[in-house]
């Protein structure tokens, strides 16, 4: 059976005991969940939610890493310290990343190569603004953002790497893309994917859709051929709408 990979991003949200508390809940209402399921709290929170899940199926995922692996970079938060702290995923290029913090490809590429290096899986996000969809640069842009953020990537390191297609406009709006619409970039995710490693390998890629999922859009998403999983928001950051995420079917 297909098994989806559903991820919350809980952003810049919760203190270290609202994260804990949140994550004690999830671990006991997703206990034997059929999906893999990850959450990624604050760096702050990482160590004590990492505690929480000892003896869970729920991963531990970090919202970013700096580019290098140490050394004098203030306010970086390194990949060994990840892997320290039994963290699996991280979530790379994310929009609010790309935006608010100008992260180009070549730094995102960067982070991936690294994280892959020490073994931590990277969900490299991918996603278009209104104005390039508008504007007829859709392919142009995931297209670009999927090879660059894959450069120097070879195809047995591409199992572990998760793209996560996330159109700007939809993430944090309440506008979801239609799962029909998701799943023809998906295809189109999956197309660039096999021009640089092949059908099938472009095929086991997790693609996951984010953008507004809610417990109520999720089954129409998840059953479109392309979507493989979700990246969660804002839904991430309470049982009552996570838990029926994950456990959409
Ligand atoms: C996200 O930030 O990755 C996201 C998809 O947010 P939301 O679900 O809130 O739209």
């Amino acid at each position: 059976m297909r098994s989806y990979f559903i991820a919350g991003n809980w952003k810049m949200h919760k203190t270290v005991a609202e994260s804990v508390a949140l994550a004690k809940e999830l671990k006991d209402k997703l206990a034997g969940c059929s999906e893999k399921v990850l959450v990624a709290p604050a760096f702050t929170s990482l160590a004590a939610v990492a505690e929480v899940l000892k003896g869970s199926s729920i991963l531990l995922g970090a919202q970013n890493m700096g580019p290098e692996e140490q050394g004098a970079h203030t306010g970086e938060v390194s990949v060994l310290m990840l892997k320290d702290l039994g963290v699996k995923a991280v979530i790379l290029g994310h929009s609010e990343r790309r935006h608010s913090y100008l992260e180009g490809d070549a730094l995102v590429n960067k982070k991936v190569l690294l994280a892959l290096k020490h073994g931590i899986e990277p969900i490299l996000c991918v996603g278009e603004t209104l104005e390039e969809r508008e504007s007829g640069k859709l392919e142009a842009v995931i297209g670009t953002q999927v090879r660059e953020g894959l450069k120097g990537v070879d195809e047995g390191s591409l199992k572990a790497v998760t793209v996560a297609y996330e159109p700007v406009w939809a993430i944090g709006t309440g506008k979801t893309a239609t799962p029909e619409d998701a799943d023809a970039v998906h295809a189109y995710i999956r197309k660039v994917l096999a021009g640089l490693y092949g059908e099938q390998a472009a095929k086991a890629v997790c693609i996951q859709y984010g953008g507004s999922v809610k417990p109520d859009n999720v089954a129409a998403l998840m059953a479109k051929p392309n979507i493989d999983g979700a990246l969660v928001g804002g839904a991430s950051l309470k049982t009552e709408s996570f838990v029926p995420i994950a456990r959409f079917r």
